[in-house]
């Protein structure tokens, strides 16, 4: 697993955002810190933020990064990764749904980072399309929009993509979401079930499916652009071709309809028995709702299904999901032709569980 966070100490009293050279490239006097010494210990480095040694990484693995520094944790953290496509900006870990399959179960508290993540963004190498999540980022909606409008503003070539569970959007968020700014805007918001006590259910929220029904009302006016979003669990198994139809009949306007198999992480890891689907003996109820969608004109596509455990009709729509920092693949996929498509597993998948799934194409 790439580390997202490391040991490092600090002379300044207070965070601070940077962005890590170790001599190549552009640099900007102001946000730069420059590499002056490195030892097989990690880095040190010199910028306006004040001097930072970094623990157990190379200079060559951070050259590029952006950076969080916590002079008081004695940490810092990599923002935004150079060179890599999969960067996610952590808003806030606070959460209104309690979703029985979370993956990063929520905290009470809310620690405001949006300033620093802020400068982040405006550091970003050029073209990337940053990823945003939770907790429940739209808790904070003015704040949220408010510094992606900025980012967007001062940087035409970004794009965002964000995590949401779309009930707290209001009427008078579709004027100022209209904003051509949006268009570079993309929200995935996840929707488990065509009932509401089955939706409820998985969420645990009453009411969550109604609000949700005025939310997608909302993105609709708004023109926004939507990734539909369900996790495959074994409540929802038997659902899915009627969810299938609902997408199609109701929620046309999405871009695409990710089905997604579940991380072995957070509340899933402790409920894995009871919730997990084995998509490879009962792929028919997955199947069916794919192939209802795709005959209404709606694209779907299926995250965190190794390309070997679906039937083959299907492996064109498995596509490598996992991000690069928590992705791996067993041994004997070094070798499968279709490894450089494929999703692979997260970090935390039982090694000996992928090993028994999988079948080298
Ligand atoms: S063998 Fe490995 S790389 Fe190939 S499709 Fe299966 S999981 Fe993916």
């Amino acid at each position: 697993m790439i580390p997202l966070v490391l040991p490092a100490m600090s002379d300044a009293e207070s965070p601070f955002v940077t962005r890590l050279r170790s001599g190549k490239g552009l640099t900007d006097d102001a946000w730069d810190s420059l590499m002056i010494e490195e030892d097989g210990g990690g880095v040190t480095y010199a910028g306006a933020g004040g001097i930072l040694a970094i623990d157990g990484a190379t200079a060559k693995a951070l050259d590029g990064d952006v950076v969080l520094v916590q002079p008081r944790h004695g940490r810092m953290e990599r923002i935004l990764r150079a060179g890599s496509p999969h960067n996610t900006l952590l808003v806030t870990e606070r959460c209104d749904q309690l979703c029985v399959m979370c993956s990063q179960p929520p905290k009470k508290t809310h620690v405001d980072r949006f300033a620093y993540l802020e400068q982040a963004c405006l550091l970003a190498e050029p073209g990337l399309h940053i990823g945003i999540s939770g907790g429940e980022p739209s808790l904070f909606k003015d704040k949220l929009l408010s510094m992606v409008e900025r980012v967007l503003r001062q940087r035409p070539d970004l794009s965002f993509h964000i995590l949401s569970n779309g009930q707290h959007f209001a009427e008078d968020d579709v004027l100022r979401m209209r904003d051509p700014l949006y268009r570079r805007v993309s929200w995935g918001v996840p929707l488990y079930a065509a009932s509401a006590p089955l939706h409820d259910e998985i969420v645990g929220k009453v009411g969550a499916f109604d609000a949700l029904q005025d939310g997608f009302a909302t993105l609709l006016m708004a023109g926004a652009r939507v990734e539909l979003r369900t996790v495959l669990v074994s409540s929802n198994l038997a659902a899915m071709p009627n969810l299938s139809r609902f997408v199609a009949s109701r929620l046309r306007f999405i871009e695409v309809w990710s089905i997604m198999q579940l991380e072995h992480i957070g509340f899933a890891k402790g409920r894995w028995r009871t919730l997990f689907v084995d998509h490879r003996e009962h792929f028919g109820m997955v199947g069916r709702a794919i192939d209802w969608a795709t005959m209404h004109g709606v694209r779907a596509q299926l995250f965190n299904f190794p390309r070997c455990t679906v039937p083959p009709a299907y492996r064109g729509i498995a596509i490598a999901s996992i991000s690069d920092w928590k992705r791996k693949y067993p041994n004997v996929c070094f070798g499968c032709s279709e490894q450089a498509n494929c999703s692979g597993f997260f970090e935390w998948h039982p090694d000996e569980e992928a090993r028994a799934m999988v079948e080298p194409l």
